[in-house]
């Protein structure tokens, strides 16, 4: 399966879900994370992060924010759904607290819209499935509870690479959040640690999707 996690800022991805992205990276699968804003220290941070997660296809942005650039974004994501291809996007909530998140769930949510078009692309790309996960805002009733137990550590490693971002909410707020948020999580899914997911329904009734039927 292929699968891109595309967030706003370096961290978010191992803060929302660095668990689900060591396990799938390591059982198989294809997955690339896209960062669409960072800045010098927070883009090295990145690097390291991901190389802890075990991701090799990663790509970040150097945009400054992303809601003042929401078209130049949409743009370049659009391309890059065409040209990676994902099966299944993961992305931030949209009523999430911060608005750079608000902004980056429009821009997937509309860049996987477009890039389905042939009206728009001599090759059209459907995405699947669309998710969106927890950064610092919790989902009331999750669609999908993802067992991360043997890759919590991993996920904790990745969010200490941040070294720039940790003590920004107060003393250990982010690990601690973090822990307590998934440890939560894997006791409603029975587990020592789970990652939390919103499925989006993605319409399939487009006149300008190539393919226009699915099954159940
Ligand atoms: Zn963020």
């Amino acid at each position: 399966m292929k699968l891109s996690f595309i967030f706003a800022h370096p961290d978010d991805e191992s803060l929302s879900a660095g668990g689900t992205i060591a396990k799938y990276a390591s059982s198989g699968h294809q997955v690339s994370t896209l960062c669409l804003s960072s800045d010098k220290v927070r883009k090295n941070e990145y690097f390291n992060a991901v190389k802890v997660l075990g991701i090799q296809n990663f790509e970040i942005y150097d945009f400054d924010d992303v809601l003042t650039h929401e078209n130049e974004i949409k743009e370049k994501l659009i391309q890059y759904i065409l040209r990676t291809k994902p099966e299944v996007i993961i992305t931030h909530l949209e009523d999430d607290y911060h608005i750079d998140h608000r902004s980056t769930y429009k821009i997937v949510r509309e860049g996987v819209e477009w890039a389905a078009h042939e009206t728009q692309n001599e090759n059209p790309h459907l995405v699947s499935k669309l998710y969106t996960s927890e950064t610092t805002v919790l989902i009331p009733n999750p669609h999908t509870l993802v067992d991360i137990s043997k890759y919590y550590s991993k996920k904790e490693e990745a969010i200490k690479c941040y070294k720039s971002q940790l003590y920004k909410g107060g003393e250990d707020f982010y690990i601690r959040f973090h822990k307590y948020r998934t440890l939560m999580r894997g006791t409603q899914a029975s587990t020592q640690y789970a990652e939390a997911y919103l499925q989006i329904p993605l319409k399939r009734n487009s006149p300008f999707y190539k393919q226009k039927h699915s099954e159940l």
